[in-house]
């Protein structure tokens, strides 16, 4: 039986559809004015017709922000075919009236001077950066014979196909129909798809996107390595604030004191790569002390007793030498989440990729979730609700005879369904021509050599290509490589597939639609994929006639005008987010195997994986080096906004933290330039060190995404230095197939001269 005709092992869990410190006061209050417009009330439908600004009219169009992918409603203040503002859309249910700076900043995205303008061709050699112009029906028809070549030498698997985000949802259609299931998008296996699956493991669903986490209703919130306040997205920022207000304790742990940490209850320094430990002492805490919510427990989970004899040996004392923070603490952490029980907001995080143990840790977070009684409950995690938007019948997809050669189902049993695949086996498999070769790779709306770890197999893996193309907005790195790059519209310029959300407390429909046309020759993601398929002999996958026709058979059972939402941008329905309120028609509680909350996983027991989760040591920077961790600042999205002016005036570049101590004994001080060396020799750009208390002394922490080699990026070419350029190795999840990225180290190096 070929990989492709058996089943998913998903199947078997349910498909998966989808130290400056201030005070807390001061916080709090600076944090409303920055979270903006309050809410104007979900249901306050109101339209938005053309107004006046001296004497020009103005309109206000309705869409959604793709400055990061929280989709946050905006309206856009259109005139002359000018987007002249973005502001917060007060209808949409769930940002209310939000943007973040970056969302404010999409303007200078649309009229951003380096975007790319026409399809170009490659004339020079692949990696010199050599095109020439070329019109869309030059571009489509080579692309299309190429495709079609490749298929007839190779087979159809021979295209990899490597989107991000929402547009390339009608080019992934024109990948399963042309018959290749490889895709894979980093989304799964550089950032939620451990969390995912270990949630759908215990609860019977992923935690999907946005996070379904009732911070503002909590009493107690724990955050482990997530750094809200630097990691922003709207509504979630503001719930959080709203916890906090109403006197929700915090506890966070980080190996820095984040902006988080600075407004905590509890932070506790861990070890890096102990987390895992810390939840197993909190877990024997609750259970030891008889702290759990038994009532609970005994109605909706199973495993407890397999649990309580797993965790007998993982006290506070056990944990203290291995995490570094003291049984003492560990208890009284565990305590305090006791007396809020059941509104502990346990947050699963985002970007969890981080030691190859990644699965289990969720796993182990789903487990304290539960034993708190806090899913399905005020204050804990909130329960999606149903909403079913309409079908557009396609004529059924080819079946791969080769199956998938990422090893997503096979070698990695719990991997993401093939819709979102894992992109470093998928670089090896190219690289290696094992277990056949692929020959072409279609990138779409990502910087694979900055989204992708192990750089040096990516770029290896392209030069085993016959062909590669490149959809974007701008010229990243890896449009140097291509043979056809094709410009697509701007999020402000397109329409996409709409945010069908169900992960909210009221559930909601909302669109994107084009502010203004596209401008200079580009084109939405849509039309290129229509343009495609044609071209393919594949158009009965596409049988509606333009945005608006897809769009009215999307909502068409959700019984919402289309006028309507487009003037509004987003409509809501009742949701039904607690275990009480819950309707016949919501479907199962826990749709698990068993119905169940599966404490003790039987999926993970059969497919031989440690049905509960284990804490195993990671390996320790040698003598001389920090371990490189990295995450977000509030006004960049990873690597999509460092060429945006107005957000690289807010922040230019990154900055490497070093404990002040610790950058004595390199012989650096704050504000120096420096070069970071990791353990295979890979150097950094150089950047500048932020000499810190604020960070354990065997860490190094920078902020992710800058550092790009894309010429083309003239803004953000070569500022700061990029962790992935020192991310060689990763650790693989065995369950998933995801790449743990906290597995490098770095030391410091004499500055190798400024910028060059
Ligand atoms: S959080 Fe900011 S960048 Fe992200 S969608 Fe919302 S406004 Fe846009």
């Amino acid at each position: 039986m070929s990989a492709s005709t058996q089943t998913h092992p998903n199947a078997k869990i349910a498909k998966v559809s989808q130290m400056r410190k201030i005070t807390r006061r001061g916080f709090l209050q600076a944090s409303s004015v920055l979270a903006g417009v309050a809410s104007a009330g979900v249901a306050a439908a109101e339209s938005h017709p053309p107004s006046w600004r001296g004497d020009t009219r103005v309109e206000q169009i309705a869409t959604n922000c793709e400055m990061c992918f929280w989709r946050c409603g905006v309206m856009a203040e259109v005139a002359d075919g000018k987007v002249l503002k973005l502001q917060g859309n007060p209808n949409h249910p769930l940002t209310k009236g939000q943007l973040c700076a970056r969302g404010n900043a999409g303007t200078q995205l649309l009229y951003d001077p380096d975007r790319l303008k026409y399809p170009l061709i490659r004339r020079g050699k692949r990696g010199e950066g050599k095109f020439r112009r070329a019109s869309w029906d030059e571009a489509l028809d080579l692309f299309a014979a190429r495709l079609k070549e490749l298929k007839q030498k190779y087979g159809p698997e021979s295209i990899g196909f490597l989107p991000h985000g929402v547009a390339p949802g009608f080019f992934g259609t024109l990948m399963k129909a042309y018959g290749t299931p490889n895709v894979a998008e980093p989304a799964f296996a550089q950032c939620r798809g451990p969390r995912d699956v270990g949630y759908q493991l215990t609860f019977g669903r992923p935690v999907n996107s946005p996070e379904p986490i009732d911070l503002e209703e909590a009493k107690c919130i724990v955050l482990i390595g997530s750094h809200i306040g630097e990691n922003v997205f709207t509504s979630q920022v503001t719930n959080f604030i709203a916890g906090l207000q109403h006197g929700a304790k915090l506890i966070v742990v980080d190996p820095r004191f984040s902006t988080a940490a600075s407004k905590a209850d509890w932070w506790l320094p861990i070890k890096p790569g102990t987390d895992l430990a810390l939840l197993l002492a909190w877990i024997n805490v609750l259970i030891s002390e008889s702290l759990i919510d038994k009532d609970y427990l005994d109605q909706y989970a199973i495993g407890l007793k397999e649990l309580t004899e797993h965790v007998k040996e993982f006290t506070p004392e056990w944990a203290e030498p291995i995490t570094q923070i003291a049984a003492a603490r560990i208890r009284e952490t565990a305590h305090a989440m006791a007396d809020a029980k059941p509104a502990v907001a346990v947050h699963p995080g985002r970007h969890v990729t981080w030691y190859g143990d990644d699965t289990q840790r969720a796993r182990a977070m789903a487990i304290l979730t539960a034993l708190l009684g806090a899913y399905g409950r005020k204050g804990g995690m909130f329960l999606p609700s149903k909403l079913k938007p309409g079908r557009i019948p396609l004529p059924s997809f080819p079946e791969s005879e080769r199956g998938r050669a990422d090893g997503g189902g096979t070698r990695f049993p719990l991997a993401a369904e093939e819709s979102q695949g894992l992109s470093h086996t998928l670089v090896q498999a190219t690289m290696t021509g094992s277990p056949y070769p692929i020959k072409g790779w279609i990138v779409y709306g990502q910087n694979i050599l900055e989204s992708i770890p192990q750089r040096q197999n990516t770029l290896k893996a392209i030069e085993q290509l016959e062909f590669m193309a490149v959809v974007d907005v701008l010229p990243v790195e890896q449009t140097n490589y291509a043979d056809i790059v094709l410009p697509e519209a701007t999020y402000l310029e397109r329409y996409d597939p709409p945010a069908i959300v169900t992960t909210s407390k009221r559930p909601y429909v909302a669109i994107r639609q084009p502010a203004i046309e596209p401008m200079y020759e580009s084109k939405p993601g849509w039309w290129i994929a229509k343009q495609m398929a044609n071209r393919l002999g594949l158009a009965e996958y596409f049988p509606w006639k333009d945005p608006d026709d897809h769009l009215a058979r999307l909502i068409a059972p959700l019984a919402v005008n289309l006028a309507e939402l487009k003037s509004l941008g987003a409509v809501s329905f009742d949701g039904h987010p607690y275990i009480e309120d819950r309707k016949e028609e919501d479907g199962p509680l826990f749709p698990t195997q068993s119905g169940k909350i599966e404490v003790f996983s039987s999926v993970l027991s059969d497919l031989k994986f440690d049905p509960l989760p284990k804490f195993s040591t990671v390996e320790q920077p040698p003598p001389g080096y920090l371990r490189l961790i990295y995450g977000r600042a509030p006004m960049h999205s990873f690597a999509r906004s460092e060429n945006n002016s107005w957000l690289d005036d807010l922040m230019p570049e990154n900055q490497v933290w070093i404990n002040t101590p610790i950058a004595a004994t390199f012989g650096v001080r704050d504000g120096q330039r420096i070069t970071l060396e990791n353990q295979d020799g890979a150097k950094s750009l150089p950047i500048a060190v932020r000499a810190t208390e604020a960070i354990r002394k065997d860490c190094a922490y920078m902020v992710h995404g800058f550092g790009t080699l894309g010429q083309g990026l003239t803004k953000a070419y070569k500022k700061g230095a990029s962790d992935t350029q020192l991310i060689t190795r990763v650790a693989i999840d065995p369950i998933t197939g995801a790449t743990g990225m906290r597995v490098n180290f770095v030391r410091v190096l004499p500055a190798n001269g400024e910028r060059s």
